[in-house]
């Protein structure tokens, strides 16, 4: 998160639907970035057939934003879109 008028920036949990303020001027924060969580899978893709594809080294399923498959952890191959 990053307070506009000083630029200084804070890493905080935030839930979605809240808003932050920065203690020293009361400004509302901007989200500069998001980390998503890990577990219990790296994608954030629902595990639905659009979503898939098959890893090319162990023949399993992986979310197509993945580049390492959950599987077997190897770098997938590129997709062609
Ligand atoms: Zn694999």
């Amino acid at each position: 998160m990053r307070t506009p008028s000083t630029g200084r920036e804070i890493i905080l949990q935030a839930e979605p639907g809240r808003t932050y303020l920065d203690r020293e001027t009361g400004e509302e924060l901007e989200v500069v970035a998001q980390l998503l969580p890990l577990a219990p899978t790296p994608s954030d893709l629902p595990w639905t057939v659009d979503n898939l594809r098959i890893c090319n080294w162990c023949n399993q399923f992986a979310q197509k934003d993945l580049n390492d498959c959950p599987t077997c952890g190897r770098r997938m191959a590129p997709l062609d879109r």
